[in-house]
């Protein structure tokens, strides 16, 4: 990426007006720790996002409030009732990137590896975008594709809404890497909501070992109603991935990386359930 110009606003209205007076010659920039991958050389403006109060975390109602520019370093060190986003912080990368890397970067442009789609997937979480108007949508809708798609005008995504993981829930969240900081070859998040014994609601999401981070709607049709055991949640992962692609790495196969999903994906539910049964009590 090849930064030629840099502003630094410090009101979000100034950031927008920017982006758009810019068009395509902007770049809205909050960590900056992905320019290194990205291979464009067309000079471009920078517009810094750190000085607009696009940062913090606070409890609103059921859900916790995340502004764009907060630091994956700062989801990381919060430890409270419901919240759950410092086990995914954990795992990302070093902790120099995590003192550097902001949630709506990490989020905004997604890497085969980056860690929030999935997990942001699973929680049912909620995106806010600022253009000339607000407009908040499902995880589902900002994931469909690459979200770049939805800053073409200049617009910003300003907060995440993350449902808190109240009673009976439970939130599970594993990776598979070669080594400590590596990229990972297999990323799964999944939510459950038990009613008793039974599984009232499951969603389970996959990244890094497919083209896209995306849903896995046959393992939460398979869990949804049933009786909770690890041997279901299990076989759940096992069975229902068979209409997904996967991706080769690493000189692993395809098919080798399937199995490696399916695997952690059975690892992130039982790590819900756990969460959920220890909830419920
Ligand atoms: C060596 C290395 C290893 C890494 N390993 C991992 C890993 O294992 N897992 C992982 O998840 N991440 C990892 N990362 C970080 C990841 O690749 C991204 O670089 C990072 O998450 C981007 O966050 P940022 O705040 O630096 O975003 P920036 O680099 O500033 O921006 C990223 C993109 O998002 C856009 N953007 C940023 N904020 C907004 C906003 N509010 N609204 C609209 N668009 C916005 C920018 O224009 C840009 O296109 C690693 C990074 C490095 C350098």
């Amino acid at each position: 990426m090849k930064i030629t110009d840099f502003k630094i606003p410090t009101r979000l209205d100034e950031a927008l007006a920017a982006l758009r007076d810019l068009g395509p010659a902007a770049l809205p920039v909050a960590g900056a720790t992905s320019l290194v991958f990205i291979p464009e050389d067309q000079p471009m403006t920078a517009v810094d996002l750190n000085r607009l109060g696009l940062d913090g975390i606070r409890r609103d109602g059921d859900a916790f409030r995340i502004g764009a520019a907060t630091r994956v370093a700062a989801l990381q060190k919060r430890h409270e009732p419901g919240w759950v986003l410092d086990r995914v912080a954990l795992t990302l990368s070093s902790q120099q990137i995590r003192n550097e890397s902001t949630l709506g970067g990490n989020i905004c442009r997604v890497f085969p590896w980056s860690d929030f789609p999935a997990a942001l997937l699973a929680l049912g979480a909620g995106l806010v975008i600022r253009g000339a108007q607000e407009k908040e949508m499902t995880a589902d809708e900002f994931f469909s594709s690459q979200p770049a798609r939805l800053f073409r005008g200049g617009d910003l995504l300003t907060h995440i809404r993350v449902p808190a993981v109240g009673a009976g829930a439970g939130f599970g969240y594993k990776k598979v890497r070669q080594t400590a900081t590596g990229f990972s070859l297999a990323t799964a998040a999944a939510c459950l909501q038990l009613d008793g014994g039974g599984i009232r609601s499951a969603r389970a999401a996959l990244s890094a070992a497919v083209p896209f981070p995306a849903r896995c709607a046959a393992v939460e049709a398979a869990l949804a109603g049933k009786k909770a055991s690890e041997g279901l949640l299990r076989e759940a992962a096992l069975n229902g991935l068979s209409g997904l692609k996967f991706k080769e790495a690493e000189g692993m196969s395809a098919e080798y990386i399937g199995r490696l999903a399916a695997v952690t994906l059975g690892d992130a539910l039982v790590e819900a359930w756990a969460q959920a049964k220890e909830q419920a009590s």
